[in-house]
């Protein structure tokens, strides 16, 4: 793809260089910075529906639009323009639908367009199926070739943590990312639907609870959110559920 789109360029002619303005000095062409920029972007692994979603075009005016929106906008803008001094990541919580993915995509695409970083979208629901996969014994891939792009990556985004509770080994995994990812200063965006709900005043949350499982803690336990606190920037979005909304008013 990229080798066709570079014969065609005019400005090149198909090297990929160019002359600088003022002469003597060459450097490369916007063909092969687009190329590149192309193939990052589709090693990212961003799901076809979130794919045109940016920080720009995400919606805050509409009828009864919660006010947490334009300010989790206004969270990912400046978290962006002031990423080359930070090794946090962000943590999207709040109801189904309401644009945690959205906000998340967009700072992952605003950071792989302006920082050049690496980035990585991963379903967690898709890497808990991949790790107990690769447990399998007829599998053909092993722990360390699904993990790995997850430790590796500049910047990685982690969408619907809690969202299924794994096997003790395979969250053992999971932990062992975020962890990993923590320790070597690798922002990670996280988004989730389940709210962090205040701490139980004596014991452990989820016994207080009775093991309902509503709240963060009680969906990846206290160590892992406790975590998951000190590595990320919390980005609360509240507000009804915005695909609903759009249908019951008779749009899509
Ligand atoms: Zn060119």
């Amino acid at each position: 793809m990229s080798a066709i789109e570079l014969q065609e360029c005019p400005q090149c002619d198909g090297t990929g260089w160019v002359t600088t303005q003022g002469g003597g000095e060459v450097e490369r062409c916007d063909c092969f910075r687009n190329a590149r920029s192309g193939r990052r972007l589709e090693r990212a692994g961003i799901p076809r529906r979130y794919q045109h979603c940016s920080l720009d075009n995400f919606e805050t005016e509409f009828l009864n639009a919660d006010p947490s929106l334009g300010g989790a906008v206004m969270k990912c803008q400046r978290f962006v323009e002031g990423f080359a001094d930070l090794d946090e990541g962000l943590l999207f919580v709040g109801p189904v639908g309401v644009g945690k993915t959205h906000l998340a995509v967009g700072v992952l695409r605003a950071l792989m367009d302006t920082h050049k970083v690496n980035g990585l979208f991963v379903d967690y629901r898709d890497l808990l199926r991949d790790i107990q996969d690769s447990y399998n014994k007829v599998s053909e891939t092993s722990e360390l070739q699904v993990v790995r792009p997850l430790l590796n990556a500049d910047v990685l985004l982690l969408d619907e943590l809690g969202a299924r509770r794994p096997s003790a080994w395979v969250f053992d995994t999971v932990s062992h990312v975020v962890n990993d990812r923590y320790n070597n200063r690798r922002p990670t965006l996280i988004t989730t639907n389940y709210p962090d709900a205040p701490e139980a005043p004596e014991g452990p949350l989820d016994s207080a609870k009775g093991g309902v499982g509503a709240s963060l803690q009680d969906r990846i336990g206290g160590r892992l959110r406790s975590r998951l606190f000190e590595m990320c920037i919390p980005v609360q979005l509240q507000g009804s559920d915005f695909r609903r909304v759009m249908k019951r008013a008779g749009y899509r």
